[in-house]
């Protein structure tokens, strides 16, 4: 692998400035386009979580104690540079992950929908208060913030997925250390950076770089008060299980196998628009991509020739051109392993409709390319069907009917996201009823919730309690106190009965 300006170092962001010293180790950083290195980072070892840890306890009491409407005031100045800097965003992760910039651009919009939820602070921090549960005596509910809170984000949001997590955290009145990809770390420096010029107290937010090291010190670490992760499934498993154990509060988002679900009498035109959009935007690597179509009686016969048209279509090329439709993957590993998953699918003895394993993009031949890639009369013991590819494959299983859509639907591990096309207003409520799965859409392709809803998967896609933003965001990052307090000038009397109403 070439490093074209391998001295571009990215570090560590503790206590409100960039950490110089040194690391042990570091990770290197791809231009996945032209698949060359374009930046070092600095890996975290325990110590380093360790100082990270301090700082942001340290600076917790006095956030805690900032009033609401202060609080609120840096999230709206935080907001206002984060949408001014939108386009900066979009291309630091283009470049860095190699979406192409106007989907990059998307993420950061929903990333704002989160912080401007997050700005509604004053209210959704609120209790509850009822006078005169006994006489005299007043009851109410309070919310306070957890304490120091870490977050633990995937490559393919740099920016959005760490905004789940620390525009609600923060404005709980938490401090925050996030660990973000060590694929595609610049963006959480931006995102520090503009805090400090919203006027956040140093401390509050912190970045701490690197891999299972620096995860496993945060894990278990006895400042750490709630861990929220983001990732692959046997990782999301792997830190509820551990962070549990050490006694935090834990949320862990894992991967996908997200289906929508094509009947007979769908707007077919419209269905293979979703499915080419969902499948193949950001070259598959999104936790809501439709990865699987399920098509019912004979919807295959008029879907599966509409797709090709679409393909064909398609524009894959480097990110930062704006004329491309898609961009190459992540890594050369992210690339031979889908490829390798392409190979399974056909040994195995599904149809392979359309491969993309020999594209080739003129002027970046070093680069991470994988074709759009699509194969039909999948069966469900495949891999290319059982396991998460998150690369530019659709696979298309066939069902009988609404009931044989649903079992396959419903027998899947992974609960994530799911959509169902039909113009049958009773075959689409049944679905949705019966559908486990924690992300529903009708007729739309990507059903993920909008920032003041909460995100979340069912099954192998989440382990915990709460989903992610919105009102459950709040309940997260906040713990729950209740009250009930008597102010009775004639209290006397020692009763030992236990305290009724009356
Ligand atoms: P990943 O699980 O490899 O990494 C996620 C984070 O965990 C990174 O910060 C990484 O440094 C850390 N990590 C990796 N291996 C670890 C280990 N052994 N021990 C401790 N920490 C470790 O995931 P990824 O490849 O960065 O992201 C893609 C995955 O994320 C896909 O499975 C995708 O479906 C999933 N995802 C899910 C959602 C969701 O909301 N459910 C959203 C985005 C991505």
């Amino acid at each position: 692998m070439v490093a074209s300006t391998a001295t571009r170092l990215i570090t560590h962001f503790i206590d409100g400035t960039s950490v110089d010293e040194p690391a042990a180790r570091y990770g290197e950083v791809f231009d996945p386009a032209h698949g060359t290195i374009q930046a070092r980072v600095a890996f975290a070892d325990p110590a380093l979580v360790d100082r990270a840890v301090r700082a942001a306890a340290a600076a917790f009491p006095a956030w805690r104690d900032t009033p609401l409407g202060k609080r609120a005031e840096i999230l709206f100045a935080f907001r206002e540079l984060v949408r001014a800097d939108a386009q900066r965003f979009a291309q630091i992760v283009s470049s860095e992950h190699g979406k192409v910039v106007s989907d990059a651009a998307g993420e950061v919009a929903r990333a704002l929908e989160v912080i401007d939820y997050a700005c509604a602070l004053t209210q959704m921090t609120k209790g509850e208060f009822s006078e005169s549960v006994s006489r005299n005596v007043d009851t109410y509910s309070i919310r306070q913030p957890v304490g120091v809170c870490a977050g633990i984000t995937p490559f393919n949001f740099p920016m959005m997925v760490p905004a789940w997590m620390f525009a609600i955290a923060i404005a709980c009145g938490n401090a925050f250390i996030l660990k973000p990809s060590e694929r595609d770390p610049s963006a959480s420096l931006l995102i520090a950076e503009l805090w400090m010029r919203a006027g956040l107290p140093k401390g509050v937010f912190n970045v701490v770089h690197g891999d299972k090291v620096a995860v496993d010190s945060l894990l278990v670490h006895p400042g750490v008060g709630a861990v929220s992760f983001v990732g692959s499934t046997p990782i999301a498993r792997y830190v509820y299980a551990t962070a549990a154990a050490s006694g935090k509060r834990v949320q862990a988002l894992g991967g996908a196998k997200n289906h929508l679900v094509v009947m007979p009498d769908a707007d077919m035109d419209a269905a293979a628009d979703a499915l080419v959009s969902s499948a193949y935007g950001s070259a598959g690597q999104r936790c809501m991509a439709i990865s699987a179509s399920v098509t019912v009686g004979n919807a295959h016969e008029a879907l599966i020739p509409k797709l090709r048209e679409r393909i064909a279509r398609l524009k894959v090329g480097p990110g930062a051109d704006a004329g491309n439709d898609m961009g190459p993957v992540v890594t050369a590993q992210a690339r031979t392993r889908i490829v390798d998953y392409i190979a399974q699918g056909q040994d195995a003895g599904a149809t392979l409709v359309e491969d993309g394993r020999a594209l080739r993009v003129d002027g970046f031949e070093d680069g991470f390319w994988v074709g759009p890639t699509l194969f039909d009369d999948v069966k469900p013991d495949m891999t290319i069907y059982t396991d998460e590819i998150f690369g530019p494959v659709l696979v298309n299983v066939r069902a009988g009917n609404l009931d044989e859509a649903l079992g396959i639907v419903n027998r899947n591990p992974y609960g994530n996201g799911t959509s169902i096309f039909t113009r049958d207003g009773g075959a689409a409520h049944r679905f949705q009823r019966e559908v486990q799965v924690g992300m529903v859409g009708v007729n739309v392709p990507i059903p993920v919730p909008v920032g003041y809803y909460s995100f979340g998967g069912w099954k192998a896609s989440l382990f915990g309690d709460l989903h992610i933003y919105g009102e459950d965001g709040f309940r997260f990052y906040t713990r729950g106190k209740v009250v009930t307090a008597r102010w009775d000038e004639n209290q006397t009397g020692v009763n030992l009965g236990f305290p009724t109403h009356k």
